[in-house]
């Protein structure tokens, strides 16, 4: 669907491709090979695809509402990647809430030293580490 394309590839320049199982990446956004971030990296994309992310959010009928669907589904999606580490990664609650912690602490750290703008849809990444660490209070994983 071309315009779950563009919508994933505005967000993070990562896209599942709907209907193929593809993972794309833009050079951009491409971790090292092995790395923690390629790792929360492909299990975020693995949550959109697995929630169903794959196209346009049919209620919205304003951009605000978009914009509130698109940060919901990233949050959602931070979410999922643990429990596809978990299940498919064979780690604990603990080290998947980690590795995606850590990944959304690199981002905070980089916006905050840098003053980058929000990308399109997401909250601020600060923001997304406050909510993935509320979904799971007993990983021991805290905001520093
Ligand atoms: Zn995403």
């Amino acid at each position: 669907m071309e315009s779950g394309l563009a919508l994933f590839r505005g967000e993070c320049d990562a896209v599942m491709v709907p209907g193929c199982g593809d993972l794309m990446v833009g050079p951009s956004s491409l971790p090292a090979a092995g790395s923690p971030s390629l790792t929360k990296l492909v299990a975020h994309e693995l949550g959109h695809y697995i929630l169903g992310h794959d196209g346009v959010i049919t209620q919205a009928v304003s951009q605000a509402e978009w914009t509130r669907g698109q940060q919901q589904r990233e949050l959602d999606a931070n979410a999922q990647a643990v429990e596809i580490l978990v299940r498919a990664g064979d780690l604990t609650e603990s080290e998947a809430v980690k590795i995606v912690a850590d990944s959304l602490r690199r981002s905070a750290d980089a916006q905050a030293r840098n003053n980058l703008p929000l990308t399109p849809g997401h909250l601020p990444a600060s923001a997304e580490l406050a909510d993935l660490l509320s979904r799971y209070p007993n990983a021991g994983v805290t905001l520093r």
